[in-house]
């Protein structure tokens, strides 16, 4: 079995510092027009928020640029995480992965728009032991261009038969945004939402979750629905 966790609004939140570092690092580059107006952050692959950022300022997302962002991106993450408390775990995240870790025939990973990176960043500033994440797929992992979030399940499900030599027997995605939902869906995974960041438990059904909570916080129910999913 594969469980697939989504980062921001899932299991964390940076109160909004992880968007504020993607700012600084555009202005800081590209300029003033590098801005986020207009560009939506939940569920979204970092290079894609990153392309639409650029596209505000009038330039094109070519390899050099969104290197030169990228790494004024994880410039301003590494120094702003250094403050301790800035990252904020949901509630039950600890709880449930610890029961999680004790479950025979599971491997946990994270599926995410996250840089690898700047991603286990936010992870560890929440206290989170990112060693039990074994196979994850990252918010450039796609092979496509443009990238989306529904092309990174097969890469995940990949790394977990090259690690584990077989198939997983079924793949579980956490997430709290309709394309977490949507991705899972697209490769007939099993979606289950959280209703953690900006779309409601009940807005995540709509759209298709196989199951949904309003948070993770009721441990062994979670888990007994993510283990007979
Ligand atoms: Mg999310």
């Amino acid at each position: 079995m594969l469980f697939l966790f989504d980062i921001d609004g899932t299991l964390l939140s940076t109160v909004g510092a992880g968007m504020r570092c993607m700012e600084a690092a555009g202005k800081e580059v590209f300029g003033e027009g590098c801005h986020t107006g207009g560009v939506q952050f939940a569920g979204r692959l970092d290079p894609l928020i990153m392309r639409e950022m650029l596209a505000n300022a009038g330039l094109p997302p070519s390899r050099e640029n969104i290197a030169a962002f990228r790494a004024a991106y994880e410039r301003r993450m590494l120094e702003t995480f250094q403050t301790p408390g800035l990252g904020r775990s949901m509630p039950g995240v600890h709880e449930l992965l610890k029961r999680l870790d004790a479950e025979f025939g599971v491997t946990m990973g994270l599926l995410t728009g996250n840089f690898e990176k700047t991603g286990l960043l936010k992870v560890r500033a929440c206290g989170i032991d990112t060693a039990r994440f074994q196979v994850s797929a990252w918010g450039d992992d796609s092979p496509h261009d443009p990238p989306e979030r529904n092309h990174l399940p097969p890469v995940a499900v990949e790394r977990y038969r090259k690690k584990l030599g077989r198939d997983p027997s079924r793949v579980v995605i956490i997430g709290d945004t309709p394309y977490d939902v949507a991705c899972a869906k697209a490769h007939g995974h099993i979606a289950v939402g959280v209703g953690t960041g900006k779309f409601s438990r009940e807005a995540l059904l709509d759209c298709g979750a196989d199951h949904a909570f309003h948070d993770l916080s009721e441990t062994e129910k979670v888990a007994q629905c993510l283990l007979s999913a």
